[in-house]
């Protein structure tokens, strides 16, 4: 279902800082919520190279006045040098809750011949080369997009490791990239694709679109999985990613062998009881030496041990609970700000603006020494709504 309504006003030529114009050279329906866009730098210079994973920010113009900036993790084939791709869900009104705002303008507004604001790539949710163990990259929904691209990264590997792309969804008419998922399986004998359906309609039923059925269990996960060291990718939405981060853990896959990503924050996989219990409780100042960096969200939050694999101070805030408002993850968009009580922060990307005096942007930034932000005076700048 092609949805095409009135457009947007154009963006003026010239994109802002930081982002580079890209022409949208396809336009391709994945599923009835799923719409792909293929992208093109629009000066026709090369595209920059990009891990399978990672994600680019796209700078919409909802009107003259207004831009939204949204986050799409790049779903094509690395090896592609010649375009990108995204696939975008589009975020149906629901439960009295509006419509996704910058979905809605992709799939209304963007077709083919239009040109996009794009920054990026970024991300470290990447399927890395430095191991040959099997991989399993598992998804809910939407959340099979940069798994996708993972998986053309794996095929190209050619047979060097075992791959399981298992995948969940409602049913066939809103499963994106099956055909593309099918065909490199076909091509690749150590490439194994298992889809489950929640509800299958009578025509998955009839096609055998589906391997499994209802929610993906622990039975099947052990029948599909042999006993070995994989290195797990995960990806979907809060329910999901709760469900299967606990399932894989009782498998006995180790901690560190499950990279994820949400399209939102992720303090929701602290919330999982079995989960926090394995997990390393964050050191209180009391028994951390004195010495170690500490980081405290004033003035209900007492200092907690800085965690050096946290690639920012949003990642550790998420770590610890908390939901800070964010979009770019890149120190694009000024969304993370937050205002700086006490000491010093190092920045490992540069904003792209300066974010005023005595605040800093959570995502970008890590802490040099030890460090109070403002939590209750800024208490909006949490608690925001989760995207999925
Ligand atoms: C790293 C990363 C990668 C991502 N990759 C992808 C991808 O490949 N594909 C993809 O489709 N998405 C992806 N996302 C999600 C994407 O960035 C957007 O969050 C998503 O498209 C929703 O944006 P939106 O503007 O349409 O919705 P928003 O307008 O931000 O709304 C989000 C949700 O909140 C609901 N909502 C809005 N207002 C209210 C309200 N007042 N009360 C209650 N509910 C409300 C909406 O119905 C919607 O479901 C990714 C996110 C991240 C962080």
């Amino acid at each position: 279902m092609n949805v095409v309504a009135e457009r947007a006003p154009r963006v003026e030529r010239g994109a802002a800082p930081g982002f580079r114009r890209f022409r949208v050279t396809g336009r391709k329906q994945e599923s009835e919520s799923i719409v792909s866009f293929e992208l093109v730098p629009a000066d026709g210079v090369a595209l920059p190279s990009f891990l399978a994973g990672q994600y680019v920010t796209l700078r919409l113009p909802l009107s003259p006045a207004e831009t939204l900036l949204r986050t799409y993790s790049l779903s094509g084939d690395p090896a592609d040098a010649t375009r990108w791709r995204i696939s975008v869900k589009r975020e149906s009104a629901r439960d009295g809750a509006p419509a996704g705002r910058g979905s809605a303008y992709l799939h209304e507004h963007v077709c083919v011949g239009d040109e996009l604001e794009l920054a990026g790539p970024s991300g470290a949710f990447v399927c890395g080369d430095d191991t040959a163990r099997p991989v399993v990259l598992m998804s809910g929904g939407v959340g099979l997009t940069p798994l996708v691209s993972m998986l053309h990264r794996l095929r190209a590997m050619d047979g060097a490791r075992r791959v399981h792309f298992i995948h969940a969804c409602e049913n066939g008419a809103v499963h994106a990239f099956r055909h593309e998922v099918e065909q490199v399986a076909a091509a690749h004998p150590d490439v194994l694709a298992h889809f489950c359906y929640r509800q299958p309609s009578e025509q998955d039923r009839i096609a055998r679109h589906f391997h499994s059925e209802g929610l993906l269990s622990r039975e099947t996960l052990q029948s599909l999985l042999p006993l070995d060291d994989y290195e797990v990718y995960l990806c979907g939405p809060p329910a999901f990613m709760q469900a299967n981060w606990g399932l894989l853990r009782n498998l006995g896959v180790a901690r560190e062998r499950i990279h994820y990503e949400f399209f939102g924050p992720a303090a929701v996989l602290e919330q999982d009881a079995d989960v926090a219990s394995a997990r390393v409780p964050p050191a209180r100042i009391e028994s951390a030496a004195m010495h170690t960096t500490t980081v405290r969200f004033s003035p209900q939050g007492e200092p907690v041990a800085w965690d050096p694999a946290c690639g920012s101070l949003l990642e550790f805030a998420e770590q610890n609970g908390y939901e800070p408002a964010f979009s770019c993850r890149i120190g694009i968009c000024n969304t993370c700000v937050m205002r700086l009580v006490d000491g010093d922060v190092e920045y490992t990307e540069t904003p792209l603006e300066t974010p005023p005096e005595g605040t800093v942007l959570l995502c970008c930034a890590k802490p040099s020494g030890n460090v109070t932000l403002a939590l209750s005076d800024d208490a909006d700048m949490f608690d925001h709504p989760r995207t999925s």
